[in-house]
């Protein structure tokens, strides 16, 4: 609408100044004199007259003192007869040289037509234009079935597979998909067949459509791109025939690749669903199984598709014929990070000592896409502090920001409350400290970030992708370590522990009905979580037990937190002394790093112990 405005104001200005550009030049002419017929008459009679042309009614005279004049005649009879019968006689008459023009003189016509019409034409042209723009909106929605394909073969920012870290069994995947593409006739030959679809899964920012756009970048194949939700936009029941369209395309294109992103969008468990979006998402899906079943056995499409929530997709998307190639992306190891961050760090001034290993080692559980943010953030804040390059402590003032939010120094705390604060952290701390097996402490802060008030950030020492009982127990009994720190040092509890103890309970839950971890209800998970399709959210447990057995899993949570109470209890007040050490301190100086924080709590030899 904003350009339609535009657009009215400049045609109007556009007409205005060109009217006075046409009022300006026409009274810049000197205007000839006008005379009447008999004024004429008199002046040929007189000899004055050389010249006269007659075009339609206007009469141009040419004197012979070499001025001009004007006359109009009327219509319908000739110039000459009218000057007759104002006595004009036959002798001056020849005297006089005449030039009649035909009414239908080119000039005749554009000099009657430009004036008037002119303007018109400019007016038109202006609302031809905005009519042509509101026409591109509409066109938009009578075009709705069609896909919205782009097809990649150069665009701007190519990526190839050297900008991707890591994935190292991903990428051999696609580029043996790619081959398929190339030299179709070495696998037909021996009677392998094409495989239809690749699922890439993996969690958000693992690098999934980073590495669909390689394939684009690398592969001398076309390449078709569309986003899960591209296909459900806007209007109900165009998403099959997006599908059909693209299918259609993308058969005509072939050999070529189709890539969709996000396909979770359309390719949730059909029949899931409550509320009117999920009729749909069925019809798109259907027509996506049914177009990769139309697949001959050497059609040279391959459907590459990405998500991360495979949890929720269709078991017929899944079955082989479909998908049948899966790519998981697992988050980068330290290696992997590493990499990840020399990549990112191509473009950026990074002091010399820089040592990205070490950066790395401080991100496990970083996705490429937070490590990319990281080098931003990291980026970013070099340039606020008017430095030349990057350090390395630009980069790990970054790693916090990224975890938890911004610092929020300005939030001010009033004494009172910099005291719970201390407290809560340093009891968090104290009792990371004093478990046996538990992950050193980083860091531990006073200062909000985020929503957090305040943190103790843990490092595992050496990744692990499994976790243990013992390593979960440990986990409530920190959570709680600033709750009991409260409780016992202020004998008041404030809202402060409030995430803590979320999600406390939210894991004692899960022990008890996920890992089987509870040895009272034993090796079984209960509850099955329905995904409801209208919000994409995780928002029924559906409850496939029975009333008894539901009080004897809340029995075992409670009893899980109270075993951790208990450790956290004795902890607290067994050490208060370390205790009041580190939240002394932290009230001084509000952050503690890992040597400053070890210096403390090694002056107390703490004995490990066990909850
Ligand atoms: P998703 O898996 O959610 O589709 P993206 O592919 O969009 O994630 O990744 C987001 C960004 O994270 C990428 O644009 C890239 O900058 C960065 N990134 C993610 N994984 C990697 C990787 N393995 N190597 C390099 N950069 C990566
Ligand atoms: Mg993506
Ligand atoms: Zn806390």
């Amino acid at each position: 609408m904003k350009t339609l405005t535009k657009n009215i104001l400049w045609a109007v200005i556009t007409f205005l100044v060109i009217t006075t550009a046409f009022s300006i030049f026409y009274s810049e002419q000197k205007k000839p004199q006008v005379l009447t017929i008999d004024q004429v008459a008199q002046k040929i009679n007189a000899n004055q007259v050389s010249k006269i042309t007659v075009s339609g009614t206007n009469v141009d005279i040419h004197l012979k003192d070499n001025s001009e004049a004007v006359s109009t005649k009327e219509a319908e009879t000739g110039l000459i007869e009218t000057l007759k019968s104002y006595g004009v006689s036959n002798d001056a008459l020849q005297k006089v040289n005449f030039d009649v023009q035909s009414d239908s003189g080119w000039s005749y016509w554009m000099s009657i037509l430009i004036p008037s019409i002119l303007p018109l034409i400019i007016i038109g042209f202006f609302f031809w234009i905005m009519f042509r723009q509101a026409k591109t909106g509409m066109s938009q929605a009578f075009t709705f079935g069609k896909a919205n394909i782009k097809l990649f073969t150069h665009f701007k920012d190519r990526v190839m597979f050297s900008d991707v870290a890591g994935l190292k069994e991903a990428k051999q995947e696609l580029i043996e998909v790619v081959d398929f593409l190339k030299n179709p006739k070495k696998y037909l030959d021996i009677g392998a067949r094409i495989p239809r679809g690749v699922l890439l899964l993996g969690s958000p920012g693992t690098g999934k459509t980073l590495l669909a756009r390689a394939i684009a970048g690398e592969g001398n194949v076309p390449f078709f791109h569309m986003s899960g939700s591209e296909f459900v936009e806007m209007f109900v029941g165009v998403g099959s025939s997006r599908v059909r369209d693209l299918f259609d395309t993308a058969k005509r294109a072939a050999p070529c690749i189709i890539f969709i992103d996000e396909i979770d969008a359309i390719g949730r468990e059909r029949g899931a669903g409550i509320g009117g979006g999920h009729d749909e998402r069925e019809q798109t899906l259907n027509q996506i199984l049914v177009e990769m079943d139309g697949f001959e056995r050497d059609t040279k499409v391959i459907v590459v598709a990405a998500t991360n929530r495979p949890d929720v997709l269709d078991a017929a998307l899944l079955r082989p014929g479909r998908f049948d190639r899966r790519v998981i992306l697992e988050l980068p190891d330290i290696n992997d990070r590493e990499e990840v961050l020399k990549i990112h760090s191509k473009g950026k001034l990074l002091a010399k000592d820089m040592n990205l290993r070490k950066v790395a080692e401080r991100t496990p559980g970083f996705s490429g896409a937070d490590l990319a943010n990281l080098m931003n953030e990291a980026a970013i804040l070099a340039a606020r502090k008017n430095q030349k390059e990057i350090n390395q402590q630009d980069i790990l003032e970054s790693v916090e920001k990224v975890l938890l939010g911004p610092e929020r120094r300005s939030r001010a705390l009033s004494n009172k409350e910099k005291e719970i604060t201390a407290y809560h952290e340093a009891g968090h701390a104290l009792v990371t400290a004093s478990l046996k097996g538990s992950d050193p402490v980083h860091k531990v802060s006073i200062v909000a970030r985020g929503r957090a008030g305040g943190y103790t950030l843990k490092l595992p020492l050496e990744e692990t992708h499994l976790r243990t009982k013992s390593q979960f127990l440990n986990d409530l009994a920190i959570l709680l370590g600033g709750y009991v720190s409260e409780g016992i040092n202020f004998k008041d509890i404030s809202t402060g522990a409030s995430n803590d103890l979320q999600v406390a309970s939210d894991l004692a839950r899960s022990l008890v009905t996920r890992y089987g971890m509870s040895e009272k209800m034993g090796p079984v998970t209960y509850g099955k979580t329905e995904e409801m399709v209208f919000l994409g959210r995780e928002l029924t447990t559906q409850k496939n037990y029975s009333e008894r057995i539901a009080s004897e899993i809340d029995a075992e949570v409670t009893a899980f937190i109270q075993r951790a109470l208990r450790a956290t209890r004795k902890i607290i007040t067994s050490r208060g002394n370390v205790l009041k050490a580190i939240a002394d301190k932290l009230m001084e100086k509000e952050t503690l790093e890992q040597e400053e924080f070890k210096k403390i709590v090694d002056a107390f030899k703490l004995r490990p112990l066990v909850v």
